[in-house]
Parts: C-alpha cells; structure tokens; sequence
C-alpha cells in the first residue's frame, strides 16, 4: 500500500474580509485545497466495482486478440461483384474455440461460425441466411465488400492501450472492458472511510418512542445511505448530545477511525453548536457562510489530522449541501477526479422571481411540460425530496422564471444517487 499525504491544518482557510462566499468559489477552493488521502492497493478484478483507480489501467492484450467472423455464415477471400456466385467448400469448419488450422485456398468458401478467429485465406464472412448450400457448393448473391461481417484484430482495443484513466469510477461495464482484455488486477484506493456523527439534545433513533419535543435523526440514516451510494465506507457515530466533551471525545475517536468526518447539527455559532466550537479550538476552523439556498454555514477543520464536514442540521440543507459539496469534496479525497454535474436545460414549469445574490436549488423532477419544482421552498419539508428526481439549479443572480424559460435541471443520477 502507498502512503496518501494528510491535509495541513489551514486547507479551509477563507481569505479575509469574505463574508458571502459563491458556490462556485466555494467550489474551487475545495477543488484547490483538497487531495486524496487514501492509500492504493491492487485490487482483484472481482472487487474493483464502484472503486477509483489510482493508475491508469493498459489492456494486457488486444480485443478481439485475433481476426475472427462477427456471424454464422460462409467465410472466403476478397470481395463478391453483384450476380450470382458459386463457391465449392473446404472440407472442415472454424468455429469459436475451434479453429480451422488448414488454409482455404482462393474461390473456395469454408463454414465459419461467430467468434471464430478467420481461417488462413479467409477476409469475408457472407451470413448464413444470405447463402444455400448444394452439392458441396455455396450459392449466394454479391455484391460483398471484401471485409464484411469479419471483426479485425485489436478493433475494439490494442494491446498496451491505456483504457481506462486514473481517477474513474470503476463501473460495471468497465469490469468486462478490463477482462476481455486479460486485466485480473488493478491499482485502486482504498475506500474513503467517512464517520457520520448526528448532534443535537433532540434527537432519538427513528426505532425508539418519540417523546414530546424529541424528533428522529434522518441525517444519519440519510447520509449514510449517500455515503454508500458514493461508493465510500460508513462508520456510524451515533447521535451526540449537545456537549461540548462527548462531542470532541466523538470527534476524536472518529478521527481515529476514519478518513472524514460528516457531522450534522451544532454547525453555526450559537449556544449549542458544539461542533464548529470544538473545531474553533483547533484553530483550523473556517465557517463556510456560502451564498447558497437551502443552506445554512458550513463548519469546515481538521481534528486531529482528520477534515471535518459540519453540515447543517436541517435535513434539506444538510443533504444539497452534502450533493453539491460533500460530493465533490469526498471524491477527491478518495482519489477520484473533481466532478460537478453538468445538468440540462430544460424549459420550467414553474414561475419564480428569484432576488440577485444567492444560488438556489429547488426539489425539482421532469414532468412533459419541463421542469416542475415542490409546491414549498420550505426547508423543513423533507418530503420534497423523495418527490424529487432532481435538483433545479438557479444562478446567483437575479432571474425571472416564467413556464418556458430555460433552467438548469440537475437529475438526481448526476449526484450518483
Ligand atoms: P442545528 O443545525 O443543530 O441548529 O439544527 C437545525 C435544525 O435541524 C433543528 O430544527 C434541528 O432539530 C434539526 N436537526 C438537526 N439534526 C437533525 C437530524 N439529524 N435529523 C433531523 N433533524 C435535525
Ligand atoms: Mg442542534
């Protein structure tokens, strides 16, 4: 395993005098300051789904390895001129995982079966239902390109080609791309280990009786689901009371064990906001007051080496900002490429007169008119965001959206949820 360099103290930073700070720079500040920190390790083929590789992957041998019939048919040399052809044919035949090993001389057509490797003399491959066979002959039609339903060597992939760039994802059908040609084994990181801390006197697990003036904790079980969807490990810190020793004796222990923290709650500057107060002690806090809705500041350190994400308690702010943040930052960290969604745009199905200064993001899903947005801004209104397939991303500016005009729709799959 190679060793990732750790974060220096002062990577969440803010340059002086910032009050508002844009997403965008925001963004390119986390772009910037952030860098991976998780070992690499060969990694089995088998376990390689969902993981970021470190090092290019290089096809250990060409695909197709051999030239070889793309059909069931009758292969031989050259092309066909248009009219009627007769063609007498060698004895034998090429089929996948049994080659012909004689050589079939010119005029003469050999049958061949798909995935076969081409026979010596062989260029072209006429499909079967294209062809009738008698008296040992072939009859077909031309015209033929000479060429025709054969797949020549390397076509897909050469043999020491890079396939696949450090930093990717690896995906499903990179898994077969990587074994058609021979890649058993890749360079990839270690899964990013991220600890989810919920805090707050409030709250209760969502088995347990509720009593007055307690509500469930849906940032844990929320985050949590995130954090697997990414692809990223879940350490599982429990809810904290608002208590400035359990929380640093939490923060501590997850430091310990995991690569991130991602706390919810206690994140502003109030009485109760333990976790942007033990990061204050640190001296490495930064408190993100990013020009975003819906959100609230983000509580940004190090304890103990370890980069804490102090998102905010309210379940909608807490997961925009997990998505529009959390994502890009945890990805990186994990050694994959920055990556922000591009969206589309659609036209909007809604009206809103949106005030210069701020972006926002509305729970949004496509409906046949365009963009349609939840009835309630409210932040509190977490069912928006099962209603949602998306989010709509307005500018910072000041817009005026009537049904028609066209706005940024984020799918929810361009989050990777
Ligand atoms: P805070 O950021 O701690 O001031 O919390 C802001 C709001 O979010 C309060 O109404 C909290 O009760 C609520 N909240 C905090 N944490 C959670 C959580 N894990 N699940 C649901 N709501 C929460
Ligand atoms: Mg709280």
């Amino acid at each position: 395993m190679t060793k990732a360099p750790v974060l220096k103290n002062d990577c969440f930073a803010l340059p002086p005098g910032v009050h508002w700070t844009p997403v965008d720079e925001a963004l390119s500040m986390l772009r910037e300051r952030l860098h991976c920190i998780v070992p690499a390790q060969e990694t089995p083929l088998a376990d390689l789904a969902g993981r970021i590789l470190a090092k290019d992957v290089v096809a250990e041998r060409a695909h197709p390895p051999l030239p070889n019939s793309a059909v069931d048919g009758y292969g031989f040399h050259g092309a066909l001129a248009p009219g009627e052809h007769r063609l007498p044919l060698v004895k034998g035949r090429a089929a996948a995982g049994g080659p012909f090993d004689g050589k079939v001389p010119a005029g003469n057509a050999i049958r061949v079966l798909t995935g076969a490797p081409l026979p010596d003399g062989v260029t072209t491959i006429a499909l079967q239902e294209d062809v009738s066979v008698e008296d040992g002959d072939i009859h077909l039609r031309g015209p033929l390109k000479e060429g025709a339903n054969a797949r020549s060597a390397g076509e897909d992939m050469q043999v020491g080609q890079s396939i696949l760039p450090k930093g990717r994802r690896i995906t499903p059908a990179d898994i077969g791309t990587m074994a058609s040609v021979g890649v058993a084994a890749a360079s990839a990181y270690r899964k990013l280990r991220v600890a989810i801390i919920s805090t707050g006197d409030e709250l209760v697990p969502p088995d347990v009786q509720a009593k007055d003036g307690q509500i469930f904790d849906a940032n844990r079980p929320m985050l949590s689901a995130l954090i697997r969807a990414w692809g990223f490990e879940v350490i599982d810190f429990g809810i904290q009371p608002d208590n400035a020793e359990q929380v640093q004796r939490t923060l501590s222990d997850a430091a310990t064990a995991a690569d991130v923290i991602l706390t919810s709650g206690g994140a502003s500057a109030g009485d109760e906001d333990h976790v942007s107060a033990a990061l204050n002690s640190t001296g490495s806090m930064a408190l993100w007051r990013v020009a975003i809705k819906p959100g609230r500041p983000l509580a940004l350190g190090i304890w103990n080496g370890t980069p804490v994400f102090g998102l905010p308690g309210n379940p909608v702010a807490a997961f925009v900002c997990t998505l529009v943040f959390g994502r890009p930052a945890m990805l990186q960290m994990a050694g994959a490429s920055f990556q922000n969604p591009t969206g589309m745009m659609v036209p909007a199905a809604f009206e809103k007169a949106k005030k210069n200064g701020r972006r926002e993001y509305l729970r949004a899903r496509l409906g046949k008119a365009g963009a349609e947005v939840f009835p309630s801004e409210g932040s509190g209104r977490i069912s928006g965001l099962t209603w949602a397939n998306g989010l709509v991303e307005l500018p910072d500016e000041a817009v005026d959206v009537t049904h028609g005009t066209l706005v940024k729709y984020i799918p929810f799959s361009e989050f990777g949820i």
